[in-house]
């Protein structure tokens, strides 16, 4: 808990993110010596996208060693969250009485899209969308997120078969939203194509409205992808919580999904900064953080989560359900984790069992149990089969350095200079 030592009292919340606003702006350079983090083909006419298990081979490591428990906590959130999604995509939409009769035991390919054993869904495609982007970006930029959704929809970035298979109608609404407002904004201040998707001038993408979304969208889709944006920033609670929420609203506009992303960003945050299982789980959280918040209240709905509506042991008998509703989805998360016995596997599958939204429901458990129980201590014979693994856990030391980075030119320096 040392880095709280630095965090700034309620009342000066709103002048530090102002400041940090001021600083963010040298975040928004380009990194393009990392081929890895951009769209490449196999082919000139770019029908054949090279998958995230073809571009492990060109990466390296970062060149500076990153704390080994910190990673270890990142790695386990990244591929946790990976192996949930793999493990309920043979039973996405399956209901609730299907899978009472027919309960997922173990790791499958097959079922609903029928991908081979380990491959995950939209969820870890567009989770690995928003990590690329924190990496090239060295910080958020939700413009830069936003592009990188699109590539997947339309290219197949970051998917684990080469091709968007599966998307939200929410998220699918807002990218074609985007792609409008980036056609428009490309006509009224003379970009070229070529360049539209690779903006850095930060007054410029100031003036592009990033909010894609409206009011009453409130899918899980914005929950699935989180991770990357709490374990980047975890290091600066408030901004790690605001950028949480900010990163949810981008696509799916409800204030639900903003306080149910700042939410569960906070948990992951906690994660890292060591906090117990029974901290987490307080239904005093929130009261206990409410700096890390911004005092900003959490809607009554994600509100009455955190005071401990998932704590119900019947689970689907006592009205857990892992549905596309972000407030089901939030709750039968959290369920899952506090019934889990301290075990991922049982919690993964337990969360898969809910049904309907099986693979999501499992993404969203294992982004936090992950981060609590360490990539060392998930499930080996799973561990064996997750796919595209060396990507996802190199990407991980990445978002471990390019984080730690962020903090050191950017947060640490400033609260430097304000206190001097
Ligand atoms: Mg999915």
């Amino acid at each position: 808990m040392v880095i709280m030592n630095t965090i700034l009292y309620i009342g000066e919340v709103q002048s530090y993110l102002t400041l940090l606003g001021q600083r963010l702006r040298y975040a928004h350079q380009l990194v393009r010596d990392k081929r890895w983090l951009y769209p490449q083909y196999h082919d000139n006419e770019h029908t054949k996208i090279k998958k995230p298990d073809e571009l492990e081979r060109e990466m390296e490591d970062p060149p500076e060693n990153v704390d080994k428990s910190i990673l270890d906590r990142i790695q386990g959130s990244m591929v946790g969250m990976a192996l949930g999604d793999a493990l309920g995509a043979p039973v996405e939409f399956r209901p609730p009485q299907y899978l009472l009769v027919n309960p997922v035991t173990d790791l499958h390919g097959g079922g609903t899209w029928g991908l081979n054993k380990g491959q995950f869904t939209d969820d870890t495609s567009m989770a690995l969308c928003l990590g690329s982007s924190l990496i090239a970006r060295r910080g958020f930029v939700p413009y830069d997120q936003l592009v990188r959704y699109k590539w997947w929809y339309k290219n197949g970035y970051m998917s684990s078969t080469g091709k968007c298979f599966d998307i939200g109608m929410a998220t699918c609404d807002s990218l074609l939203e985007f792609q409008r407002r980036q056609k428009n904004f490309a006509e009224k201040y003379k970009i070229s194509l070529e360049q539209l998707d690779f903006l850095s001038d930060f007054d410029l993408l100031k003036k592009f409205n990033v909010y894609c979304s409206n009011s009453g969208i409130a899918g899980n889709g914005a929950l699935m992808r989180l991770a990357p944006v709490p374990l980047f920033f975890y290091r600066q609670p408030i901004a790690a919580i605001e950028f949480s929420g900010c990163s949810g609203q981008i696509t799916h506009g409800d204030q639900k999904v903003y306080d149910a992303c700042r939410y569960y960003g906070a948990l992951i945050v906690a994660t890292l900064h060591g906090e117990s299982k029974d901290h987490l789980l307080s239904e005093k959280f929130y009261q206990t953080h409410k700096a890390w918040f911004g005092n900003q209240r959490l809607h009554k709905d994600i509100q009455m989560i955190s005071e401990g509506s998932f704590k119900r042991s019947g689970g689907l008998m006592d009205g857990i359900r892992g549905k596309g509703y972000i407030v089901n989805a939030l709750e039968a998360a959290l369920w899952a984790f506090w019934s889990d016995e301290n075990s991922f596997e049982k919690g993964a599958l337990s969360a898969v069992n809910l049904g309907d939204d099986a693979d999501t429901t499992a993404a969203i458990y294992g982004q936090l149990a992950g981060a609590y129980y360490t990539y060392k201590n998930l499930p080996q014979k799973w561990l064996d089969h997750v796919y595209a693994k060396n990507f996802i856990q190199c990407l991980s030391k990445w978002i471990t350095y390019e984080g730690s980075k962020w903090y050191s030119e950017h947060v640490s320096s400033a609260t430097k200079k304000e206190t001097k």
